[in-house]
Parts: C-alpha cells; structure tokens; sequence
C-alpha cells in the first residue's frame, strides 16, 4: 500500500505462543503479508489480551520499552527487543475518544509493548517503524463493555491508524499439547471456531456479546475470555453494521486458532466499506 485508504478495516489476529518468533508456522508467514498490506498506516493501536486493567489505559510512552511478560521460555526469546517508537499524540487521542464517549480512561508514560504486540508486529514491521500504541482490556471482562470500548475507538479508521486486536481465536491453554506442529485438533475447538467464523462474517455483534450462551464449548475455546475480548474490541471499532472476513486461518499446538479477521463497518457519511488491498 503506498497511501493510505480514506478508510481502514480493523484487524484481529491470533498470536500464539510466546515462542512463534522461534518457530516456523503459517501464522508467522502470514503476518509478514499483513504488514506489507497495511505498509502505509501511520501507527497501530494494538488491544492486547495480555495488557489487563480495571480502567481503559492507553500507552502513552515516547519509547515504549520491550516486555517480555512470560516465564520459563527459551534465553534468546528473553533477548528480543522490538524498539517500535510510541506516539503520544496518538495515545491523547484514544483518552479523548473513549472520554467524549462516556468511558474514563487513563494514560500510561511508562508501559512498554507486551509479547501480544511485539510478537507479531516483529513479522509484520521488522524495521519497527511504525509506532505502536496499546490500549489495554478490562478486569470485568464483559464482551458488551469491549464492543463499546471499540465503537469510541472507530474515528481512528478515518486517520490512517491500523487498529488491531491480539488475542487467539481458540485459546485453551490448559488443552494444548505445546507441539506447534501437532496436527491433532479436537472436534470441540472445531466446533468453536466454525461458530466464531459464522458468526464474525455474518456480522452478529450480539453473537458475539453473548458467546457463552451461543456457541459451543466457549468455556473449553476461551476458559478465560481475555484472548477472545480483543476480537470483539476491533469488530466494535470497525463501526454499526460491522461484518468480518476472515483473512488467514491455522491451526497451532493442536487446539489453538491463529485465525485473522479482518472487520469492516459501513461509513455512515460515505455509505463505503474500508478496503485494503
Ligand atoms: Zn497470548
């Protein structure tokens, strides 16, 4: 992309293991083809599963260090940097949105980028160039409170911010067997992301709201929502009458879905769709 679009999808993309860096998986080859898409943008806001508050908090760091927020993985992981500049102005502007829409949020001068943003982004931007701003999810995590914390975020479609969601599409850490390249999957976590793809493209937002009455085994795919909450922050931010497409799809340590999604609302003053190609 060489200019930016007038209007941005949103993105939610499944990060795996800390260990991806390391590894050679169709997630990664797929991020790499993401960034190159979404070259142009100006920063990414990124909703990481593993940034947890109890007010909206927004990074505002001018430098944002690496964080590397996991325990008893390999040295050379522990030596990552991803030394991405923040964007201050960016981060006043989230506070600004979420404020005017009713929802009190708070700044962080100090936050670095967690292992959900710079796991990925390290494929996506390796010359980390582009700036990256995070905004955390909520210890409620109440699905209904995370779509409207993406619908205050929308505007930012608008001006050239690539707003993307970190979390996993199917996320039962307690269910994998730690081998990336296992190829047993089981029918339950099938069962899940069917309906997580049925549900995104036919642009269901109270399905998704209300996952744990509506789809199956959602205790089993997400036994703690905090890797499902981002999906539904950047569908919100992709606008009223938003619906999904998914954009890349695998299956890692047997029961965990790397899929991507790509969400786009209708442009009330336009009546178009975010394109990217
Ligand atoms: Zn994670």
């Amino acid at each position: 992309m060489d200019e930016i679009e007038a209007l941005l999808p949103t993105v939610f993309l499944s990060h795996g293991s800390p260990t991806t860096p390391l590894e050679d998986i169709p997630a990664r080859r797929f991020w790499a083809e993401l960034g190159a898409r979404y070259r142009g943008v100006k920063a990414v806001l990124c909703i990481s599963a593993h940034w947890e508050t109890r007010v909206p908090t927004v990074g505002a760091a001018v430098t944002p260090g690496t964080i590397h927020d996991f325990y008893g993985f390999p040295a050379e992981l522990y030596r990552i940097r991803y030394p991405a500049p923040g964007a201050p102005k960016l981060a006043s502007r989230v506070s600004a949105l979420l404020n005017g829409a009713g929802i009190p949020c708070e700044a962080d001068p100090e936050r670095g980028l967690d292992h959900g943003a710079w796991v990925p982004l390290l494929m996506m931007f390796p010359k980390a160039d582009v700036p990256v701003v995070q905004l955390s999810i909520q210890n409620h995590l109440d699905p209904g409170r995370h779509l409207a914390l993406g619908r205050a975020i929308e505007p930012l479609r608008h001006e050239g911010i690539m707003i993307m969601g970190s979390g996993g599409a199917v996320h039962p850490l307690g269910y994998a067997d730690w081998d990336p390249y296992s190829g047993k999957t089981d029918r339950w976590a099938m069962d899940f992301d069917k309906w997580l793809t049925r549900t995104v493209t036919s642009g269901n937002n109270q399905g998704l709201v209300r996952y744990r009455e509506v789809a199956p085994y959602p205790e089993r795919a997400h036994p703690r929502p905090d890797h499902y909450l981002p999906l539904v922050s950047a569908f919100g931010a992709a606008g009223p009458g938003a619906s999904g497409r998914m954009i890349h799809h695998s299956w890692y340590m047997g029961d965990l879905c790397m899929a991507a999604y790509e969400f786009d609302g209708t442009d009330e003053n336009t009546d178009k769709k975010g394109v990217i190609t």
